[in-house]
């Protein structure tokens, strides 16, 4: 059985980062944040590993846009405490993220030596006008070349990509997707962008020069690159900012699709699209249908505030019935009417069908 893993983080700020990029306040809160230290690695490690049960699988994650922009005495000192937990068996793996344009040969030579195996870029769009008025200070050649290179040091890539930036659409958005899958990375994460307080897309916002997505709109573009990746074998991780203490509604977001569970809405929405499809293609016109996914699928199959469960009763005049089954795993459904019963993988249905 694959292990679950476990993930410790390790905020790793980019002080003094020469970028302006609208939607961070990083410049603006690293005058107030101290350097990470020696010891506040250690802890951070130490005070994780004591919470995580035995046999599961830990990565230490550098996270915060830059790590490879950060002085290399920095990162040495950083991937040498991983690396001495790595190299006891205390943790598994190591991963980080950074910038397109802060990755070169010698950079990867050195993730290398401290047995980096994850890297993720921060990415954001491939469309060249979106970086610019995003003030990315990179273009999608940059990417291009970063991707090919990372590639030629076998590590395993991420990218992440944000949809709604200043001159984005949802055309872009999905020109964006088909772009990341002629790079074929390990995974993708999707984040709609929200307006952040103190960053210059907040005086965009209110000096009416950016208007963010709603959140109908970003379930929506978020579905359609969702079902590109899907079908192009390439892993979704996640969709939506992480809510903390100061992500949320009140607190740092001033505007934006924020949504504590975006990613479920958009894989719910997805299940939706499948499932019509299905009752479509299988002309099922009986009066009732159950439909079986196992107890850890099924808030997502049948939607938050049951809207897929709504939408379905409604749409083909049929009661509509869940149940969970044991002996369905992961995104296995099998929908049983009077006359029918058709089995299935949600991924599998998309690839094949959409
Ligand atoms: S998102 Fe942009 S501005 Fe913020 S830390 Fe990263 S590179 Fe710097």
């Amino acid at each position: 059985m694959k292990k679950r893993m476990y993930i410790i983080p390790i905020f790793i700020p980019h002080l003094g980062c020469p970028f302006k990029c609208v939607f961070c306040n990083q410049n603006l809160i690293t005058g107030q944040q101290k350097e990470i230290t020696e010891e506040y690695v250690r802890e951070t490690i130490e005070t994780h590993l004591k919470t995580f049960p035995k046999n599961a699988e830990i990565q230490v994650s550098f996270f915060g846009g830059s790590f490879t922009g950060i002085p290399l005495d920095k990162q040495k000192l950083y991937l040498g405490i991983a690396k001495e937990y790595l190299d006891k068996g205390k943790i598994d793996a190591i991963r980080l993220s950074t910038r397109p344009d802060y990755i070169d040969s010698k950079i990867l030579e050195n993730l290398k030596r401290y047995r980096v195996s994850v890297i993720e870029l921060g990415v954001q769009s491939m469309e060249d006008d979106v970086l610019l008025k995003s003030r990315r200070g990179h273009a999608s050649e940059d990417v291009v070349k970063a991707v090919n290179l990372i590639r030629q040091y076998h590590f395993k890539l991420g990218l992440q990509l944000m949809i709604g930036l200043p001159g984005d659409n949802l055309e872009k958005s999905l020109n964006t997707a088909y772009k990341i899958v002629e790079l074929k990375p390990d995974f993708v994460r999707i984040y709609p962008t929200l307006v952040i307080k103190n960053t210059y897309l907040e005086r965009m916002y209110k000096e009416g020069r950016y208007r963010p997505l709603t959140l109908q709109e970003a379930v929506e573009t978020s579905k359609k690159m969702y079902i590109i990746f899907i079908k192009n074998d390439i892993e979704v991780i996640r969709i939506g900012l992480q809510t903390t203490e100061n992500i949320n509604y009140g607190k740092d977001v001033v505007a934006g699709p924020f949504h504590p569970a975006i990613g479920q809405l958009v894989e719910s929405n997805v299940i939706l699209d499948v499932l019509k499809n299905i009752m479509e293609r299988e002309k099922l016109r009986d009066k009732k249908i159950t439909i079986f996914c196992n107890k850890n699928y099924l808030s997502t199959v049948v939607g938050q505030k049951k809207v897929n469960k709504n939408f379905l009763e409604e749409m083909y005049e049929v009661e509509v019935k869940f149940k969970t089954s044991d002996k369905l795993f992961g995104d296995k459904i099998v929908i049983c009417s009077d006359k029918k019963i058709i089995r299935f993988s949600v991924t599998e249905f998309i690839k094949n069908n959409f």
